[in-house]
């Protein structure tokens, strides 16, 4: 059993829901080391995703995807916006016209956002960027997928577990893309908004999956 257009839709509500509960947190994550406006971007971007699923959800789960690739593109602005435009686009090419996207299908889905980003955005692991959540995430839903029975709840569950932490070891690291590169050496000691906010979508995802 996988995932349906519904399905990803209600993931997609779900990670709006996440990412408004988390509008502050991540204002202020990147007034620290930014401009301010990652939570305000994300939100207005997930808002209108929900917006348009509400009118209508489309009829596969490529097309969800492709859905909220192109409202991110046209809402989110900044670095973030064309950034997870992009990684939903290519997700979004990699389920094709499947109908329902199973193990594989999400291993997939995540690997090509994950080279979607790294071609639009040029980061690199360790440059303190949403890449050091993404990276780790498709490294543990490959090996997840690996195992015996895993089903698309358990592929999304250690997909969200090892973007967490990838998250966290974003505190150390020194930024060497987007803005917070400007702040050099001061840059360390913060958390990456933009690591955060892949981490709080994946951990929505997964938890819509369960
Ligand atoms: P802006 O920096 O334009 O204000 P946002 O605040 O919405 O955009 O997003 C900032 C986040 O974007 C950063 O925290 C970082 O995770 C991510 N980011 C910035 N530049 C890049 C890049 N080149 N590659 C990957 N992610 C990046
Ligand atoms: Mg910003």
């Amino acid at each position: 059993m996988g995932c349906t257009a519904q399905g990803i839709a209600d993931a997609l509500r779900a990670a709006a829901g996440v990412i408004g509960r988390h509008r502050v947190e991540l204002i202020d994550l990147d007034r620290a080391i930014g401009d301010g406006d990652h939570g305000e971007n994300m939100n207005r971007g997930f808002a209108a995703i929900v917006s348009a699923l509400d009118s209508k959800v489309p009829e596969n789960p490529g097309a969800v995807l492709k859905l909220a690739a192109t409202t991110l593109i046209s809402k989110v602005g900044g670095a973030a916006g064309p950034l997870y435009g992009t990684g939903f686009l290519r997700a979004a090419t990699a389920t094709g016209t499947m109908s329902e996207v199973d193990t594989s299908g999400v291993v997939a889905a995540l690997r090509a956002a994950l080279e979607g980003v790294q071609a639009r955005g040029k980061a690199v692991a360790g440059d303190k960027t949403m890449v050091d959540a993404l990276l780790p995430a498709v490294a543990a839903a490959e090996a997840a997928a690996g195992s015996p029975g895993a089903d698309v709840a358990a592929v999304l569950r250690a997909a969200a577990d090892a973007a967490a932490k990838g998250a966290e070891s974003t505190v150390d690291l020194v930024a060497r893309k987007g803005r917070a590169s400007y702040l050099g050496q001061r840059s360390a000691g913060h958390l990456d908004p933009g690591a955060r906010s892949t981490a709080l979508i994946l951990d929505a995802l997964a938890q819509e999956a369960r």
